[in-house]
């Protein structure tokens, strides 16, 4: 198997559109990682520039640390499965996975046992002789996979592959795609408008927007520490609220109303040099928490009013719909409550899972992760971001430095001693007396 390299790489069509930008990523041997974002973002371009059915502008692009900007794609040991799978329909399921072995000229034993094997991976054992019409719309999507694993490839490149499939057949691909991904090994780099499909199946996920990498990250990252506004507002369902507001005397107005939220002393650190200017407060429906939930007392100084619009009901879950002056806020909470349109309720802030963000740049205000303890900020809003500088060691890093410091002054003491009783005389080397 294999890992993939992508420097810098850029992707201009004849047209002069300039589709992909500086597009980088390290991705390990048998990583799954999975593209998304909206259409048009480039995804579809990068990963045919991965196949070679497209060239690479500029950049460049490695498998197993050798460049292969301009290998033929037949030599780059690469399988691409797409969402429109054609299977032969006269073939058999065996047939359409040997089809290609046959064409290389792989001997007969050798494909039999590559067949099998791919058709127990896939739980296709008891179809290997029907035809593709005999088959549900699953099945033949994974018979499509199956010709890609009986190649035995290095890198599994698939560009929507269930986008054909109904929701329930989706949901239930997702698990099987996972599964095999697993049981094969192979790296895979799979592209998907749909972020649910993102977050389920990755192990990272690429965000991308206009041709630009918006965030590489673990699902979890991506989701609880976007990057910026477009990340935040595109991963998660309901998509993150943003309150847009300003900083003012240790509170945080709210646009178009007169409702304020109380900042917290560690939201103050961070966002201290944002005061009179634009900053835009992040926080995702299920973490606004309605005043008769028994949570709502612990974060009640960060609460505030909303005017109930429309209900969703999805079973188990209600989505409330308000307004906090002209800002739309979608509350997600159990489906225990009684709640009409046009009523006022409160809802408090979970704290710690609220965003901020510059409302210029859009970008996510952090302290750079660090180990450090007491985080403090220092640049001014001009920087892109409100990054932090000073502070003493903490952490793994600082015990490191505490226990080479320890060993030391364990030397120092040890040696210490004696060098005293030597000088004053009261004991000598064994050897002198
Ligand atoms: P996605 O897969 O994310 O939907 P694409 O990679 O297909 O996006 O397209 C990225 C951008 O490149 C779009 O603006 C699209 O219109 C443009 N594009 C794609 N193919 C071509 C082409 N052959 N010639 C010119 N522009 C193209």
């Amino acid at each position: 198997m294999a890992s993939v390299q992508l420097i810098n790489v850029n992707k201009v069509y004849d047209g002069g559109v300039h589709a992909v930008h500086d597009f980088s990523i390290d991705i390990k041997d048998k990583e799954f990682i999975v593209f998304v974002g909206p259409s048009g973002c480039g995804k579809s371009t990068t990963l045919r520039m991965i196949a070679g059915l497209e060239e690479i502008s500029y950049g460049d692009f490695l498998i197993d640390g050798k460049i292969m900007n301009s290998a033929a794609p037949k030599d780059r040991d690469i399988a691409m499965v797409f969402q429109s799978y054609a299977l032969y329909p006269q073939m058999t399921v065996y047939n359409n996975m040997a089809y290609a072995l046959k064409l290389r000229k792989v001997p007969k034993e050798e494909i039999d046992k590559r067949v099998r094997e791919a058709a127990a991976i896939l739980k296709l054992t008891p179809y290997l002789d029907r035809k593709p019409r005999a088959l549900s719309g699953g099945q033949r999507q994974r018979v499509a996979l199956g010709r890609s694993i009986v190649r035995r490839p290095k890198v599994f490149l698939m560009d929507e592959p269930l986008s054909n499939l109904d929701a329930k057949l989706r949901v239930a691909m997702r698990s099987e795609i996972v599964r095999i991904h697993e049981e094969v090994g192979a790296t895979t780099i799979y592209v998907t408008h749909d972020q649910i499909e993102a977050m389920t199946m990755a192990s990272r996920i690429v965000v991308m927007k206009d041709g630009f990498i918006q965030q590489i990250g673990s699902p979890n990252e991506v989701y609880q520490h976007p990057a910026n506004m477009f990340v935040a507002g595109f991963v998660g369902t309901p998509a993150m609220n943003f309150l847009y507001g300003k900083l003012e005397n240790g509170v945080f107005k709210i646009n178009g109303s007169d409702q304020k939220i109380k900042i917290l002393p560690d939201q103050m650190k961070l966002i201290k040099n944002y005061e009179g200017h634009g900053l835009v407060y992040g926080i995702r429906p299920e973490n606004l928490i309605f005043e008769q939930d028994e949570r709502f007392e612990r974060f009640k100084a960060t609460s505030f009013e909303i005017k109930v619009g429309i209900i969703e009901l999805l079973g188990d879950i209600l989505n409330v719909h308000g307004k906090v002056g002209e800002t739309e806020v979608v509350v997600k909470m159990p489906n225990k409550y009684v709640i009409k349109e046009n009523d006022v309720i409160k809802v408090a802030i979970e704290h710690s899972y609220e965003r901020f963000f510059n409302e210029t740049t859009t970008k996510a205000i952090t302290p750079e992760y660090c180990e450090y303890e007491e985080v403090e900020v220092t640049k001014s809003l001009d920087d892109d971001n409100v990054v932090i500088v000073k502070q003493e060691p903490q952490g793994l890093f600082a015990k490191a430095v505490g226990a080479v410091k320890g060993l030391v002054n364990k030397k120092k003491k040890a040696e210490k001693p004696s060098e005293e009783k030597t000088d004053n005389g009261n004991e000598q080397p064994s050897e002198e007396k």
